[in-house]
């Protein structure tokens, strides 16, 4: 069989399968096969691929049927222009949340005093504390999580990346893992924001895959933002910023959220495809 062959059956089969954009799975499954950039694929169209390769090919595929995300088969996905390894154990990055991050480094780096501070809540793979200490040299992070799986992953994550003298890994279930008293310039998070009921409905990738407590937001998906407004503010230096990833429709159930916990909202911030997802605040 050759490449062209292989590609045009395996994206019949995926396509059978309910995967979203089949060809283009099945062409990233078999460059991460052949060890080549996806590009090159189509100057090898007529390349024949070994028995080896096509039984390769063939346990990928079938796992993608089955629903497996791509980035879980493959190891990694990209944040930021940076390669961070994926699996089980924390939810895979999203290409909405490269907003967050990138408020996040923007603000760190209006700050003239040394270090600056932030608290990744929620820290997953490691993706926004990584970005963050990248982008700002001068910046420390706290990455918490609840899931000691997770920090095992992140801690790999930022050993590859070689920022590990400024991120500190903290386990635990919320604010009460912090030492009190403890103060940061910003706190970012991309908390879970789907109402416990609706996770059902997700696509079998997101709801199989991903780890449900990052996901599940309880019953209206708006936990996290209630314990954020009502007990971030001791956490934040006096001039600090919180910045909050949330769902499709939340903006103006989380702005009055927070408005009625008397924080200043600076604003809510729209991903690439205009819909709202960011909630920038700040202490009064
Ligand atoms: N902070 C991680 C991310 O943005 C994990 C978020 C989560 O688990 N809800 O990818």
């Amino acid at each position: 069989m050759t490449v062209l062959e292989a590609i045009q059956k395996s994206a019949e089969f995926l396509g059978k399968k309910n995967v979203e954009s089949p060809r283009l799975q099945t062409e990233l499954l078999l460059a991460h096969l052949l060890k080549m950039p996806r590009m090159k694929l189509y100057l090898n169209f007529d390349r024949a691929l070994t028995p080896a390769e096509t039984d390769a090919l063939r346990e990928l595929v079938k796992r993608r049927g089955l629903r497996e995300p791509l980035q879980h088969i493959v190891g990694s996905t990209s944040f930021c222009g940076l390669e961070i390894a994926v699996n089980r154990h924390a939810l895979v990055p999203r290409p909405e949340t490269e907003l967050l991050a990138e408020l996040g480094w923007q603000f760190l780096l209006t700050i003239n005093y040394q270090p600056s501070t932030c608290l990744d809540f929620g820290t997953g793979t490691g993706c926004i504390a990584i970005t963050l200490a990248t982008k700002c040299p001068n910046a420390k992070i706290t990455a918490l999580d609840i899931s000691p799986d997770a920090l095992a992953l992140a801690k790999e994550n930022v050993a590859k990346h070689n920022v590990a003298g400024r991120i500190e890994f903290l386990q635990g279930a919320g604010f009460g893992a912090l030492v009190h008293g403890e103060r940061f310039d910003l706190i970012v998070s991309n908390p879970p924001y789907i109402a416990s009921a609706e996770i059902a409905m997700l696509q079998p990738e997101v709801r199989d895959f991903d780890p449900r407590a990052a996901l599940d937001g309880g019953a209206d998906g708006l936990d996290f933002y209630r314990m954020f407004a009502a007990q971030a503010k001791s956490f934040l230096k006096p001039d600090g910023k919180i910045m909050l990833e949330f769902g499709d429709g939340q903006a103006d159930a989380i702005k009055k959220i927070f408005a009625d916990e008397k924080w200043i909202v600076e604003g809510v911030r729209e991903d690439y495809s205009q819909r709202a997802r960011i909630l920038v605040a700040r202490r009064e």
